[in-house]
């Protein structure tokens, strides 16, 4: 009775560094396979752990200001002496195949998403406190003890624009966190506005039926029409 509209949503998630977005991410996608997440470009080094093309595509910084002038972002910042970008067109490629798609990118890139496209749901992650925040970046190993600092003092700043975002979740648990996130994707497709039309044509003949039987309304027939 009900046709909903079958673009996928563009789902925003945001966190401090280190307040475990990346594991969450993951775990939603283990869940739910209509999740597609997007690969941004970047001008800062590898870690271990990255891939060229799986976890970023690595520009230099020459590289990324050529595909700026060619129009190729979505959005794109400077954060931490680096920069990063969403590349537009797979996004839109994967919303229209009703796909939803996540952006894992920080505040500044978030809002300018948001200008753009302001049907996105915008979800913020919180680590469980400072401490454990620290501990995590501390314990990641990759970077130096500045670039930590800097990144600690960038998620402090963070954190105190959590309310610019729809929802919160505290990551004190993977698997809960990832959960919470994945029943927000689903509470959000029930919205009416994602509803495209509502026919109830095909029901006419049933509701006739019905109001045939109930003797109060023979004398004065509903126009289903109205
Ligand atoms: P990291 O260097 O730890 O991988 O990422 C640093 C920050 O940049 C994280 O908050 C991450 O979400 C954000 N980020 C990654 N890709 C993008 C992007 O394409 N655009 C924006 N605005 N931020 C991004």
């Amino acid at each position: 009775m009900i046709k909903s509209k079958k673009q996928g949503i563009l789902i925003i998630i945001s966190a401090p560094s280190g307040a475990g977005k990346g594991s969450i991410i993951k775990e939603m996608c283990e869940q739910n396979e209509n999740l597609w997440v997007s690969i941004s470009a970047t001008t800062r080094n590898p870690r271990p752990n990255d891939q060229d093309g799986v976890t970023y595509y690595f520009l230099s910084k020459e590289e990324f200001e050529e595909k700026l002038k060619e129009n190729y972002f979505l959005e794109y910042t400077s954060y931490a002496g680096n920069y990063y970008g969403t590349p537009k067109k797979q996004i839109q490629e994967h919303l229209d195949q009703g796909q939803d798609v996540i952006l894992e990118i920080e505040i500044e890139g978030a809002m300018n998403v948001k200008k753009r496209v302001p049907e996105a749901l915008c979800v913020f992650i919180m680590p469980p406190s400072l401490k454990e925040l620290k501990r995590r970046l501390e314990n990641r190993g990759t970077d130096t003890k500045e670039k930590i600092l800097e990144r600690f003092k960038i998620a402090y700043k963070e954190m105190n624009e959590v309310t610019k975002y729809n929802y919160v979740v505290i990551n004190d648990d993977i698997k809960v966190a990832a959960d919470k996130i994945i029943s927000i994707i689903k509470a959000e497709k029930c919205r009416v506005d994602r509803i495209e039309e509502v026919f109830l044509k095909n029901e006419e003949e049933y509701m006739h039926e019905l109001l045939m039987e109930d003797k109060e309304f023979i004398n004065e027939p509903m126009n289903l029409n109205e």
